[in-house]
């Protein structure tokens, strides 16, 4: 497995592949790796030659400094595991290599960044598209892997690569749970044995939507039962909870729609922001 810090040194190591007909498929990620992220590679090796995976705590796409300084990091652990997986290269840019300089452009995703993810996290989508653009453009892949964990991600990198022509085919993968169906994330680990008690709360709210709607019951009602069901949990603070069309994130307020509709969420369980999402056809 290559190691490699610079992305000159990985376009000229990614050249010599495509040079070689082989296919590239590329996983990035901010580390702290865990089975949603190993969910991505497995996809990546089934359908291309060569797996990068890269691990950068991108910082423009922190809204908050405190979540960016105590952002978990196992570097050791995650290459071990990397390695297993049989991945290819990985590339672990420093901050300057990616950011030599501070962006000077910003970009914007219209109504797809005014809603959930892109009105509570002011400046974070265009830190996503940002540091996205500029792996795309150093590692060329034939296939990105994404997962639906971030869903709104999804629909915000949809946009930038048919907008910008970026020359990759986007696949997304389901998301990983632990058992008691908290989806795993890295910031799991900054929860506390109560918090991480709590944290059922978003998989549970989400099924308990999901299943009123499926007998018919009105959203309003359903979103209050939700708000409530958040109150009596200690630690919890809802942060929204909203049913959306998957392809521009229009919040709906009903499901009669023939179109791949999501419920997504966000909570804060003691200093730890979570988000989590399930579509409702599944
Ligand atoms: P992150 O390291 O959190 O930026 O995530 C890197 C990639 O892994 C993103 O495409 C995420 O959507 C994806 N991912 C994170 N958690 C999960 C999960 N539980 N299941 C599937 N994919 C995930």
């Amino acid at each position: 497995m290559e190691i490699i810090n610079s992305g000159k040194a990985l376009s000229k190591l990614l050249q010599i592949q495509r040079n070689h007909q082989r296919s590239i498929g590329f996983v990035p990620t901010m580390g702290a790796l865990h089975q949603g992220h190993f969910e991505l590679v497995k996809k990546s090796k089934e359908y291309s030659d060569y797996t990068v995976v890269s691990i950068f705590v991108n910082p423009t796409q922190f809204n908050n400094p405190k979540d960016f300084q105590k952002y978990p990091k196992k570097l050791d652990e995650d290459l071990k595991l990397l390695h297993n997986y049989k991945v290819d290269a990985v590339f672990i840019p420093e901050n300057k290599e990616i950011y030599p300089q501070s962006p000077q452009i910003s970009l914007g995703f219209g109504n797809l960044e005014n809603v959930l993810e892109g009105a509570f996290r002011q400046g974070h989508f265009n830190g996503v598209g940002i540091v996205v653009s500029k792996l795309l453009n150093l590692v060329k892949p034939h296939y990105v892997f994404f997962g639906r964990k971030d869903l709104q991600q999804v629909a915000i990198i949809k946009c930038l690569v048919n907008d910008l022509f970026f020359d990759t085919k986007i696949i997304t993968v389901p998301t990983m749970r632990e058992v008691d169906g908290l989806a795993m994330s890295s910031r799991n680990v900054r929860l506390e044995p109560d918090e991480r008690r709590a944290s059922k709360i978003l998989y549970q709210s989400l099924v308990f939507a999901k299943n009123e709607l499926k007998q018919g019951h009105d959203w309003f009602k359903i979103k209050t039962k939700v708000k409530e069901m958040f109150d009596h949990v200690p630690n919890a603070k809802l942060e929204y909870f909203e049913m959306v069309r998957e392809s521009d994130f229009a919040i709906l307020n009903d499901a009669e729609e023939d179109q791949d509709i999501s419920i997504c969420v966000a909570a804060f369980i003691g200093e730890v922001r979570l988000i989590d999402n399930i579509s409702i056809f599944d």
